[in-house]
């Protein structure tokens, strides 16, 4: 069955690029309506934003979503991811800014708040996004496929100059909590050369060491380290299954990204659903609704406090 959340949940916190305080809350909404952002602070005629792969404007720092009358939220990925890994479908993401404040730069604040006000079943099932075709996308410095499965899986491989990251790779997939369990909590990293210059361009202006990995080489600047000794393979992983959450609806596939990224992601929906050959949508029985994210969690998934 499609879910909802049981009750309104409020986050606030900084925006990344700004600096700003932001402040986001999620309220219930109507089976078979979706994942919808509404700009509070803008003319209530041009602030919704369908969370959809169709209005994502490429970049490689965060996903930014651009409405018909050009206007745009970004860093939607990691509550993005959030909602996909809870098995939430339907939600009206209020936000009073330009941008998802970044929190911790995981999304775990997001999934413990969304555990602890309830996800309720509606009188809807779910419809996925069953792979027919493998779909290649490749930018000469990194790929991103998608395979047809019988269950939503990811791959990811990076590999990074910087001895803190090296080569990682990790497989998973993604029924039972494992998004919650393995994934959530991995924040978004960066090496220390990429701060300046992103400060340099006034950019990741609320960017702190509390909310990124910051390395140095073979150091890890952010105080208290890593979460997980390969939490930035876990951290693309997370941002993989927020933009892969923009289809429209859980996908049944298995995802490979090598050295991939947020446009990338995007390119691949974007080829996926190109032609009607490589598709098709289904509705899931309680057997197939067992192979996607959401199914079989649990409260005690998260196993610890991120607020
Ligand atoms: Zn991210």
């Amino acid at each position: 069955m499609q879910n909802t959340i049981k009750s309104s949940i409020t986050f606030t916190g900084q925006g990344l690029h700004s600096g700003h305080a932001v402040s986001v809350t999620l309220h219930p909404a109507a089976a078979e309506s979706g994942i919808w952002f509404r700009r509070t602070d803008v003319d209530s005629e041009v602030g919704y934003i369908k969370a959809h792969w169709d209005a994502v404007n490429a970049s490689q720092l965060c996903t930014l979503l651009v409405n018909e009358h050009g206007v745009s939220l970004s860093t939607v990925e990691h509550i993005m991811a959030a909602l996909a890994g809870c098995g939430v479908h339907n939600v009206m993401i209020e936000v009073d800014a330009n941008e998802v404040p970044i929190l911790d730069g995981s999304a775990a604040p997001f999934v413990e708040k969304i555990l602890a006000a309830g996800i309720v079943a509606q009188n809807a099932p779910v419809r996925a996004i069953e792979v027919l075709r493998s779909v290649v996308v490749d930018n000469g410095r990194g790929s991103a496929r998608l395979d047809p499965a019988q269950e939503m899986s990811i791959e990811f491989t990076i590999d990074f100059d910087a001895a803190a990251i090296g080569r990682q790779n990790k497989v998973l997939k993604m029924a039972n909590g494992a998004f919650i369990k393995e994934l959530s909590d991995s924040r978004t990293f960066c090496l220390a050369s990429d701060v300046d210059a992103m400060h340099a361009a006034g950019l990741a202006k609320g960017g702190t060491m509390e909310n990124a990995v910051v390395v140095d080489g073979a150091d890890v600047l952010s105080p208290g380290g890593l979460r997980h000794a390969d939490e930035a393979v876990r951290h693309k992983m997370l941002d993989a299954m927020g933009d892969l959450m923009l289809a429209g609806g859980p996908i049944l596939g298995r995802y490979t990204g090598i050295k991939s990224g947020h446009a990338l992601t995007n390119l691949l929906l974007r080829k996926l659903f190109s032609d009607p050959e490589n598709y098709r949508m289904i509705t899931c029985d309680d057997a197939v609704s067992e192979n996607l994210p959401g199914s079989g969690i649990d409260s005690s998934d998260l196993l610890r406090s991120y607020s």
